[in-house]
């Protein structure tokens, strides 16, 4: 073989452990950890390279692997004074899958090689343990009849049922029906101990093209240019199962789920390593080594605590411990609840492990989100009766109510109510307020009912196909069984997409000191503001507690939207004369004036953002079908109680009429409502003005932005700063002060993007509305494009990332890339920002700091997620530019 080139094995003592791409996970660790002096047992790595040439020559081992393999086991067997396949003292071995990136469980390992009819009895005398040789030759029977000759390992259970795996006779016939089995394929279990290694080598070599290796891969990401193939790592077998001075065990080095430092995992007395982690026996807590065990526990200790001051990571550690002997057979990072990993990576810091760019490296913002809602208890162990797309975490118990109007009547009185609807409306959203929380059965994560709840914070499952709603019984069924009626109580759980029957326990979120301190290291650290999406006062008091550096996006709508108000509102589309209007009106603004002034005076002289009326005013109204049905329903009772009662409703249907759009996305909206009925947007402009006059004389620090939607026409733009101004000169004149407010436009139309630098003149800022430039620019609408084919895109890998999740940098971002440019060239000072969920992704921060804007703007719940997602990509680019500035001199 070309081994002249490639060099095909490495022994762990002259491997470098710090190659994990040529020696896989596995491989490295027992390296690295027998260059520390740890007790690890002797033995080889068989490289990735090679898996790739095994791949290349379509499935073959190269041409004298064997050879190579041979010469190796020649020098295990001088090191540990045994001999593979000898029927005195044999030499056994395991034969190990391990890649470069973690994938724990999806390839194979097969134990206890070299065992056949004969060696098994030189185990049985050498060890002076019949019933301990022969059930490692049950076992390795086993695992090679199922790995290599691809036996269903439920038949090799069915055999072994009700047997008394203690006793050797017993475990005699079990071999021997095992290797019947093996013997009913047609193919054998080969005696030669050489042959069994190549077959297990090629064995695991195929692993890593095996369904399960594949579609983790897919899942998690893990492309070839991360990892080229499994290495194989061949080690002497060390025995668990020799007794009860014998165990086998994992440990943690610190608790994964809460981060404190102690020793956490599960050992078994005499057995072997794949008894604890497939789960078939109870394992005792590690807690309870140091009373069986004690000087084996304090050698563990040791081991960790040495592991972890190497590694400077928590570790996830394989042990076994042969008669009292301790062995340490695999190591690598543990993977950690959210709250234990924030809580170690400050804890290694201020143990002097770490720096604190380390400690934030090592967090996943989205895994944060977790620790912001309440959750599940981790004691509980219910099964979930459905799953949907978990659409807004948290958790959340609530009665069951399918119908919006008695969600709303029930949460009024105070109770908690879970939404089921088959999808929700704009016209829902009264009743999302008086929800604990929303679960649909139709839609992806930006359908209507998952954007909202996640704006207010409301755990959220949407897409649940699984369940039927039966809106005539006011029940819903899961396989066409009846599961829960009306009133019932079910629990949902946002985070996971599961739901659960019943009222099941949660956890409420803590802010722990150490959560604090990784956002006061991020603040520091980042290099863009991070602002809200905030359209209540209380989301602005909690993004304030996150450390927003302002609200960047607060939508007016949603406050006519609360239950109160909407009257109102309908009450000034529907106004027959000017006076009914200008009434309607002068209530409203009172309304808004009392909620900006809430928000500003949160937000201490923050800059906020106030956005004027977007959304068609159709939306506001009652839905056609809904007025035809109470008509209907109206005349056939016998004609309405009142002749006004059906006026009302025909008069309404009238206006529905007229104000109906083919396609409400594209049509009279935004800007394009501000201009037709200036008076909406004069009110809303009034009262942001008089809001901050009220608080400027009170002496409370404010800073109002004023922001017009859906602006295609730098014309549109200066009628309505025309209006602001006329407006804020009078306020002022009235109040006797000066007003700062700044005036700036939605950037959410292609066209806005083409004509940048006229927008520019007119306005003091820009904000990117990435949601609708997204849909613009592909002409897809959004919730056609979730429900229908971009499921579809994203598993054939046409495009690399849902863009209404992660900007699409490629055409969206260049529209936007292209409007800085042209706007800073015209105002070298504007202010740019975004506000839309991309704002709260971490990829798309990524892209927002690379490409200059001042500041993005997140849900408030999410705050804590950009702020951290902000500083990583701080720390990546500062270190970027630093091998850049290295790379030129
Ligand atoms: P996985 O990646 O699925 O954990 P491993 O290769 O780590 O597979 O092995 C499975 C089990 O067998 C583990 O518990 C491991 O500790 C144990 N094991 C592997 N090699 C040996 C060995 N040489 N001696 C004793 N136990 C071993
Ligand atoms: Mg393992
Ligand atoms: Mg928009």
């Amino acid at each position: 073989m070309s081994s002249s080139i490639v060099k095909p094995i490495y022994f762990f003592d002259e491997a470098d452990g710090n190659n994990r791409a040529l020696l896989g996970g596995k491989g490295a660790g027992l390296a690295e950890m027998t260059k520390l002096g740890l007790p690890v047992p002797p033995g080889f790595i068989i490289t990735t390279d090679i898996c790739e040439k095994f791949y290349e020559a379509g499935k073959r081992l190269p041409d004298g692997l064997m050879d190579e393999v041979r010469k190796s086991i020649k020098k295990l067997e001088v090191s540990t004074g045994k001999k593979l396949g000898d029927a005195a003292n044999p030499l056994l071995v395991s034969v190990r899958s391990g890649a470069p990136v973690s994938m724990p469980g999806m390839m194979d390992t097969i134990l206890n090689l070299g065992l056949n009819d004969q060696s098994v009895e030189g185990l049985a005398r050498q060890s002076k343990d019949a019933r301990f040789a022969w059930d490692a030759y049950r076992r390795f029977i086993q695992m090679f009849g199922k790995i290599v000759l691809g036996i269903d390992d439920r038949q090799f259970e069915k055999e072994m049922a009700g047997k008394d795996l203690n006793d050797e006779k017993v475990l005699r016939k079990v071999a021997a029906s095992f290797k019947s089995l093996c013997e009913n394929t047609g193919k054998k279990l080969p005696d030669y101990p050489y042959k069994q290694l190549e077959l297990a080598i090629d064995a695991v070599f195929r692993s890593w093209m095996g369904k399960r290796a594949m579609e983790y891969r897919r899942q998690y990401g893990i492309t070839p240019d991360m990892a080229n193939g499994t290495a194989v790592t061949i080690v002497a077998m060390v025995f668990g199962n020799t007794g009860q001075d014998s165990a086998t065990g994992v440990v943690f080095t610190r608790d994964p789920e809460t981060g404190v430092k102690r020793l956490y995992g599960d050992y078994l007395v005499n057995a072997q390593g794949e008894d604890v982690v497939s789960g078939k026996a109870n394992p005792s807590h590690i807690d309870q080594l140091p009373g069986q065990m004690p000087d084996v526990y304090s050698q563990l200790q040791q081991v960790c605590e040495k592991l972890e001051n190497h590694f400077n990571e928590c570790q996830d550690v394989e042990f076994t411990v042969e008669r009292s002997k301790l062995y340490i057979l695999q190591t690598r990072t543990a993977k950690m609840s959210a709250l234990a990993s924030v809580k170690t990576s400050v804890d290694m810091y201020h143990e002097g492990l770490i720096d604190k760019t380390e400690a934030l490296k090592r967090i996943d913002p989205e895994g944060l989100e977790q620790m912001l809602y309440p959750r599940i208890g981790p004691q509980v162990k219910l099964k979930p009766v459905a799953a949907g797309v978990a659409a807004s975490p948290g958790a959340a118990s609530g009665v069951a109510v399918f119908d919006v109007a008695r969600a709303e009547a029930l949460g009024r009185r105070g109770e908690k109510v879970i939404l089921v609807r088959e999808d929700t409306k704009p016209d829902d959203v009264p009743a999302f307020f008086l929800s604990a929380g929303i679960l649909t059965t139709r839609g992806g994560k930006t359908s209507h009912a998952a954007v909202v709840a996640r704006g207010m914070g409301k755990p959220c499952i949407v897409g649940c196909s699984q369940i039927e709603i039966d809106t005539e019984s006011c029940s819903f069924a899961v396989a066409g069984k009846t599961i829960a009626s009306e009133g019932q109580k079910i629990t949902i759980d946002g985070s996971t997409g599961r739901i659960y029957l019943g009222e099941v326990p949660t956890v409420d979120p803590e802010i722990t000191s150490e959560f604090k301190e990784i956002l006061q290291w991020a603040s520091e650290m980042k290099a863009i503001r991070i602002r809200a999406n905030a359209d209540t006062p209380e989301s602005a008091t909690l993004a304030r507690k996150y450390g927003a550096e302002g609200v960047g996006l607060c939508r007016t709508e949603r406050m006519f939207n609360q239950h109160d108000r909407i009257a109102i509102f309908v009450r000034m589309i529907m106004a027959e004369d000017d006076d009914e209007r200008r009434k309607a009106l002068a209530e409203l603004e009172l309304l808004q004036r009392s909620d900006f002034r809430a928000i500003l005076k949160e937000m201490q002289g923050l800059p906020v953002t106030i956005r004027l009326l977007d959304p068609p005013l159709h939306e506001f109204l009652p839905k056609e079908e809904e007025l035809m049905m109470q008509i209907f329903e109206l005349k056939s009772s016998g004609g309405p109680r009142t002749e006004s009662e059906m006026l009302r409703r025909e008069k309404m249907l009238r206006r529905v009429h007229e104000l109906s759009e083919v396609n409400p996305m594209l049509g009279h909206r935004g800007v394009r409502v501000g201009l037709t009925f200036p008076d909406i947007y004069e009110m809303q402009i009034r009262a942001i003005c008089e809001a901050a006059a009220g608080l400027v004389k009170e002496g409370v620090k404010v800073e109002p932005q004023i922001m017009v939607p859906q602006v295609a026409i730098v014309n549109e733009l200066v009628a309505v700063r025309h209006l602001f101004e006329s407006v804020k000169r009078e306020v002022e004149h009235r109040h006797k002060i000066k007003l700062k407010i700044l005036f700036g436009s939605m950037i959410e139309v292609v066209r806005s993007c083409l004509v940048a630098d006229e927008i520019a003149h007119v306005v003091d800022f820009l904000s990117f509305g990435t949601n609708d430039l997204t849909q613009a620019t592909f002409s897809f609408s959004r919730e056609d494009a979730e429900a229908k084919f971009l499921p579809f895109y994203l598993e054939k890998t046409v495009i690399p990332a849902n863009p209404f999740q992660t900007i699409d940098q490629k055409g969206v971002g260049r529209l936007m890339k292209m409007t800085i440019e042209m706007s800073r060239k015209v105002k070298r000072d504007i202010e740019i920002g975004i506000c839309g969920e991309h704002g709260g992704d971490p990829r798309s921060i990524e892209f927002c700091s690379a490409a200059g804007l001042n500041y993005v703007s997140a849900s408030s719940h999410r705050i804590p997620i950009a702020i951290l997602a902000a500083a990583q990509s701080a720390i990546r680019s500062s270190k970027d530019s630093r091998l850049s500035r290295f790379l030129s001199d």
